[in-house]
């Protein structure tokens, strides 16, 4: 292992200036030299005869130098190196801009190896700039070469012959952080020839072998050490699940669950009545009714007589969250508080009391109950809802407070599967994949300056029907200060100019989270026309009178953002719009994805097809390391066998500690490093 941590300037023809060169592709020491790889392959296989030759194919030939290499100079700064080389079939003039030195390389009587493009100059064959070799050295023709991501500075050849280099390097003995017996039940190639063949592939077998192998590799080492650093515990509150309150509780519902409700309904259940802790995540699109089930689940530990404590990650959505709960659970005699940083000194006060000595069964809050006041009797279950505000460790914080409580993670965010997977290794997933019946298509429409004004008379007539508008500004590059002022002075531009009779208010970053919490409310409340903001607009908030959501320069939104913006209108009864402003006017193939499906799944899918996992959230708020080869859109099968045997594995030895997974253990830790911390 020492070996591979050798820092490439070491290495005899990197030296310093070539490598911050590397250093700038993410390679730093041997280890990330050899694991940098190919983007794509070449087949460089096969030789043609020159007889055979079409015009403008890239071609390998094999053939001998039949005249002396001559340099002529065309005009000033141009000069020409050409000589004529011939196999049994046929002869072409091989000709090299601006390359005389190569004129010394180059022996008459001699045969080489070339590779390039041919061409037709006046009835003659040509091959231009080739590459070329010695015959029989087999560097760089008759064979399948890998093709690099490169940066300025380096060229393919450069980085070919590093990497060569690199895996010359390479000790005899490597370990493997898979070990042996996985590898050998999963028919996985071994390491040193994997490194070989994913550059260099020996033919198409090994190449595909080899890619298997890495692909497999890293998705089991990330499986092993989600499954590894996940907190240890196997006792809990056991729920005593009654099916008659249960349907007592669906039965008073105002309207019946959907399918996808009541089979995530079971889920919780059979995993709150096992004797472990639930560890489950509730996705679901933004309207597919995860309150509901997390109220269903509220219930059912206040029926085995236990408490549960509900966080939401803005004051106004605690709110709403308060009064749908208190609506829904109070029928059934569970009393139930609303705990934030603005609840009054004196109602915090009994509020902390009735969690002490149990009578309070649900409590609905922000942040404030983290607080280490705040104490319960017999906290069961902790629902947090839009996950990924909230960091792993304030996660943890919550459920420290009772004795390994069930944990319900609900997510609006339609993470696909696979993404899902990855990030909540240790989670098991619910999915809400249907929507209540008789909700509205939001009809989008991507549309250009040229439509601005018809835009602003249907603002007009919705406002004059009564409804309401959101208006969301671009990001302006990644300066706070513009995004502020961008969002501020399209307000006031919009006052001034187009609405002066209406009410618009502005909602942007910059603001305290009590001035947000006020204009949202005051928009809740229809005393504010048209909210203009920048995409701080509370996730998950509820306006059902909003209709029009508009958004300037979509094209610069990932699609799973302007599917969340776009789920803030069609909350109600009315008709409702989604138009996105770009400056083509021109659905390009992505956004024209938003035209066609309200589907929040299909539109995050195509969204990570399209951008990649690590750009999933904008930012890698999900703290995994970065996958060099895998790809979860679609190694699916490889990732689900890979998480099998990680499992297998870990159940064996849990803790790692065989002197045969003690690389495996090294390589986990090495990989999670960056990351310590988010993972306990
Ligand atoms: P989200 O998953 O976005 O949090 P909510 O739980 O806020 O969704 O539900 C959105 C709306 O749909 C709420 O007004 C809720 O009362 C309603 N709703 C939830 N489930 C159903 C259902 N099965 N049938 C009809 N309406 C439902
Ligand atoms: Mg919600």
């Amino acid at each position: 292992m020492d070996k591979l941590n050798l820092d490439i300037r070491n290495l005899n023809t990197i030296g310093k200036k070539r490598a911050s060169v590397l250093n700038k592709l993410g390679i730093f020491t041997l280890y990330d030299l050899i694991s940098y790889f190919p983007r794509a392959y070449e087949d460089r296989r096969s030789f043609r005869d020159i007889a055979d030759l079409a015009q403008d194919s890239m071609c390998c030939i094999r053939a001998c130098v039949i005249s002396v290499p001559q340099v002529t100079f065309i005009r000033r700064g141009m000069e020409l190196l050409r000589f004529r080389v011939a196999d049994d079939t046929g002869s072409l003039y091989i000709t090299f801009f601006n390359q005389s030195y190569l004129k010394n390389s180059i022996k008459s009587g001699k045969t080489y190896c070339f590779y390039g493009k041919v061409s037709k100059n006046s009835s003659r064959l040509e091959m231009l700039n080739p590459q070329f070799e010695p015959d029989g050295k087999s560097n760089i023709t008759g064979r399948i070469l890998p093709i690099y991501r490169l940066t300025s500075g380096i060229s393919q050849n450069q980085l070919i012959n590093y990497i060569r280099q690199g895996l010359s390097e390479l000790p005899l003995e490597l370990t493997d952080p898979i070990p042996d017996s996985v590898r050998r039940s999963h028919n996985i190639p071994e390491l040193r020839y994997s490194y070989e063949n994913i550059h260099f592939p020996r033919d198409d077998l090994s190449l595909a072998l080899s890619r298997r192998r890495f692909i497999f590799e890293e998705f089991f080492t990330l499986a092993a050490a989600l499954r590894f650093f996940r907190v240890r515990s196997d006792e809990t509150s056991e729920f005593l699940i009654s099916s008659e309150r249960l349907s007592e509780f669906i039965g008073v519902l105002p309207f019946p669950l959907t399918n996808a409700q009541l089979r995530s309904i079971n889920e919780m259940t059979r995993d709150m009545s096992s004797g472990k802790p639930m560890n489950r995540l509730l996705q679901g699109d933004v309207g597919s009714g995860k309150t509901i089930v997390a109220a269903a689940s509220a219930y059912l530990s206040f029926c085995s007589g236990y408490q549960s404590a509900f966080m939401a990650p803005t004051e106004i959505l605690a709110q709403q969250h308060f009064q749908t709960l208190s609506n829904l659970l109070e029928p059934f005699g569970m009393h139930i508080a609303l705990l934030t940083s603005s609840t009054h000194a004196k109602q915090k006060r009994e509020i902390y009391s009735a969690l002490l000595d149990g009578s309070c069964h649900l409590v609905v809050g922000t942040h404030a109950i983290l607080s280490d006041i705040v104490r319960f009797r017999r906290l069961a279950l902790v629902i947090t809802d839009e996950q990924h505000r909230f960091g792993v460790q304030q996660r943890a914080a919550l459920s420290q407070k009772g004795n390994r409580p069930h944990v319900l993670v609900m997510s609006a965010t339609p993470i696909p599967r696979t993404l899902a997977l990855m990030i909540y290794g240790d989670l098991d997933i619910s999915i809400l994949d249907e929507l209540p019946p008789g909700r509205q298509k939001v009809d989008t429409f991507v549309v250009g300056e040229n439509m601005r004004k018809r835009v602003q008379s249907f603002i007009r007539k919705l406002v004059g029907e009564g409804r309401q508008v959101y208006i969301v500004c671009p990001m302006v590059e990644e300066n706070e200060t513009l995004n502020l002022k961008a969002a501020e002075t399209y307000a006031s531009d919009l006052q001034k100019n187009t609405f002066p009779d209406l009410r618009i208010e502005c909602i942007h970053g910059r603001l305290k989270s009590k001035q947000k919490d006020s204009i949202m409310e005051a928009f809740a409340r229809g005393e504010i026309d048209i909210l203009v903001s920048t995409t701080v607009i509370e996730v998950g908030l509820d306006v059902p009178n909003a209709a029009l959501m508009i958004v300037e320069n979509a094209e610069r939104f990932g699609l799973s953002q302007l599917h969340q913006l776009r789920g803030r209108v069609g909350r109600g009864a009315h008709k409702s719009y989604c138009i996105l402003f770009t400056k083509s006017g021109n659905a390009t193939e992505r956004l024209k994805v938003m035209t066609e499906t309200n589907d929040g799944f299909k539109i995050s899918e195509e969204d990570l097809k399209l951008r990649g996992p690590g750009d999933f959230f904008g930012h890698r708020q999900h703290g995994l390391p970065e996958l060099k080869i895998a790809d979860i859109s679609c190694d699916i099968q490889s990732l689900y066998e890979a998480q099998n045997a990680a499992n297998q594995l870990l159940d064996m030895d849990p803790f790692l500690l065989l002197p045969e997974h003690s690389s495996l253990h090294l390589h986990i830790d090495k990989l999670f490093k960056a990351n310590s911390g988010s993972f306990n």
